[in-house]
């Protein structure tokens, strides 16, 4: 069958494009333009012709998937202005689920949502699950648009394009042919398939080895999941007859810089830190759900984090 990823240059669409292609699907990604596309379809040529891409110039466009969409058995929504350019991610979720009310060949839709759509100012220690809903950037944008930061537009978008794709899908789901999974990844660390410079990853790196957080390195920094067991899960959410409807928490677990650094210790590269030892209470994420319905396993935050740095140190990607 053949499955459309969106945004399928991105770092996690090109994990899924490859996860797909390995277990034989053909795969048609949406690229902004066509050297982007044959980029991608260069570097599956091992898999002959089973990529395809169409160019979709500004998925923030009302009918801009209607081509793309057509003939397709799933989709997979990954594409998203991140992380500072937040603009249009929600007119995007707009404009594909619009395409997507006519078709009649599509059966399954995988919303690649964010754990910022999860997230609440709660105390630490608190467990979070499905039913978390971060809607505070939502109602605080709708109250002084001009005013908040770029990580609070990106929240706010994030968390109304998967409520779009549930109040549509709520309200439509007896006429349509397809069904609706939503997920939330939390940060996404792991090795990059790209050549050029990556926003994503190098989001992190800025973070642990520039910005060095070395007062609150023990803190809660948030929850983390490895880009290929990110990618398996779109894979496993196509897949999984019972994950149809359903929107999954999908977190390898809680982390602080600290873990992080611990981890790298033994890559013996002099900029990462020591930091201390200190440790915070740290929030849990239940899992449950995604292990039991999608069947979910995870790296672990040692395996994730040296395979990142190994990755963008091979690229000299990593300033
Ligand atoms: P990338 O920035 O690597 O890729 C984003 C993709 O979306 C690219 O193909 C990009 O195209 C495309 N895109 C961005 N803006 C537009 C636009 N205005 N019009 C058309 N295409 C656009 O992102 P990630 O792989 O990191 O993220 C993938 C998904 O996962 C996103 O939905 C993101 O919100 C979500 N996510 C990511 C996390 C992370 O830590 N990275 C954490 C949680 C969720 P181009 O290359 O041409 O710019």
């Amino acid at each position: 069958s053949t499955v459309l990823v969106t945004g399928a240059n991105g770092f996690l669409a090109l994990h899924i494009v490859k996860q797909l292609l390995e277990q034989g699907y053909m795969v048609r990604g949406t690229v902004r333009s066509s050297s982007k596309g044959e980029w991608i379809k260069n570097k599956f040529a091992n898999f002959g012709d089973k990529f395809e891409y169409s160019v979709v110039e500004d998925i923030t466009e009302e009918g801009a998937f209607d081509e793309a969409i057509r003939g397709v058995d799933a989709v997979l929504h990954t594409a998203s202005p991140v992380p500072e350019n937040f603009v249009g991610t929600y007119e995007s979720a707009k404009s594909i689920v619009k395409s997507l009310q006519s078709s009649h060949t599509v059966k399954r839709v995988v919303f690649t949502s964010s754990f910022t759509a999860v997230w609440g100012p709660h105390p630490l220690g608190y467990t979070y699950s499905e039913s978390d809903w971060n809607d505070t950037a939502s109602k605080l944008i709708k109250e002084k648009p001009h005013e908040l930061p770029g990580s609070m537009l990106y929240f706010a978008a994030k968390t109304d394009s998967e409520r779009e794709f549930w109040k549509f899908y709520e309200e439509h789901k007896d006429q349509l042919a397809w069904d609706l999974v939503t997920l939330t990844p939390p940060y996404i660390f792991g090795p990059v398939l790209q050549d050029g410079p990556n926003s994503s990853t190098n989001t992190i790196w800025k973070k642990a080895f520039k910005e060095n957080p070395a007062d609150q390195v023990g803190q809660h920094a948030g929850f983390w999941i490895d880009v290929r067991d990110c990618a398996h899960a779109h894979l496993l959410s196509l897949q999984k007859e019972q994950a149809g409807g359903e929107r999954f928490l999908i977190t390898g677990g809680a982390f602080t810089w600290q873990d992080v650094y611990n981890e790298l210790q033994s890559l013996h590269i002099p900029e990462i830190p020591k930091g201390v030892e200190d440790k915070d209470v740290l929030d849990i994420p239940n899992t449950s759900k995604a292990t039991t319905k999608l069947g979910l396993t995870y790296h672990t935050l040692g395996e994730s984090v040296r395979d990142t740095i190994v990755a963008l140190q091979e690229r000299g990607n990593n300033k």
